[in-house]
């Protein structure tokens, strides 16, 4: 299977339902370790994505992940915006230049886009931010050799527990210290929503 662009808006469309369905939990996440703004943030971006991708119509997946990239760089307000974007930029990027996309290409395309988001967060995995959730992903990927909607729900959702006992050191969490620890991180359980509705998509069209 490679991914088109229709699978692209199926993608979006249900991120969006589960950001708007989780807003408030995603804002209560952000109130113990955060400014209780992220759910806000993650509704507001992907509605004005899911606005943005339903008016156009769009050649490759590429141009579709780059006006994605570029909403949410622009109309989400916070650290998450400009991280996220920079995530859908960078696969923009990688996949550029086919009708479909190959697994191998989209496996370096979260490559790139976990590289994207390190370089500028200027974080590494271990610091309870949303790299860990697309760290592991691009690891679980890289050791696959198709697409498994299992795999990736699994990871995601290990991956976003697994950010409950960390301890922060960037973003607005770092300033809670050790009370950071107990918490799942917000962008991580958002990450995870992202790459759950990735996994419906594919197991829709399996
Ligand atoms: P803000 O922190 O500006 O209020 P949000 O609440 O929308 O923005 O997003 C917070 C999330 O952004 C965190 O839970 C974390 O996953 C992610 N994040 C914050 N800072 C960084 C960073 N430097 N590198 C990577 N991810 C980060
Ligand atoms: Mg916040």
């Amino acid at each position: 299977m490679e991914i088109d662009v229709q699978m692209i808006l199926d993608w979006m469309k249900k991120t969006n339902e589960k950001m708007q369905e989780n807003k408030s939990y995603l804002t209560s996440l952000d109130q113990p370790i955060g400014d209780g703004d992220h759910g806000i943030n993650m509704a507001r971006g992907f509605q004005e994505v899911e606005n943005k991708v339903t008016k156009e119509s769009y050649a490759t997946p590429s141009d579709v992940l780059k006006d994605i990239a570029m909403t949410l760089m622009s109309k989400v307000g916070g650290a998450s915006g400009p991280l996220f974007g920079t995530a859908f930029l960078k696969l923009s990027t990688a996949v550029k230049g086919s009708e479909t996309v190959s697994y191998e290409s989209f496996v370096n395309g979260i490559e790139q886009a976990v590289t994207g988001v390190k370089q500028r967060g200027k974080a590494e995995a271990g610091e309870k931010t949303m790299i860990d959730v697309w760290f592991p992903i691009s690891e679980a990927l890289r050791e696959n050799e198709a697409f498994s909607a299992d795999v990736l729900v699994d990871t995601a959702k290990q991956a976003m527990e697994n950010t409950k006992e960390m301890l922060a050191t960037k973003g607005r969490a770092a300033y809670f210290k050790e009370k950071s620890q107990g918490h799942i991180d917000p962008g991580s359980a958002s990450s995870f929503y992202l790459f759950e509705a990735l996994s419906e998509v594919l197991k829709e069209r399996a």
